[in-house]
């Protein structure tokens, strides 16, 4: 036979619980070049920038 828990897990434990769970899609990163946020291993759209160098000229 499986182990049933004891007690319920209330609301609150339920929410204290959830509170670690991420808030914001992840590979959001922010620009080293101008401080943006942009999408991790892409070009920045603000800039143009990617690990320095790689210029979008616009
Ligand atoms: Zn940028």
């Amino acid at each position: 036979m499986m182990a049933v828990p004891f007690r319920r897990t209330s609301k609150a434990r339920k929410r204290l619980r959830r509170t670690h769970y991420k808030l914001q899609v992840p590979g959001l990163v922010e620009c080293p070049n101008c401080g943006e946020m942009k999408l991790a291993h892409r070009v920045c759209k603000n800039c143009g920038t990617y690990k320095g160098r790689e210029v979008i000229s616009k």
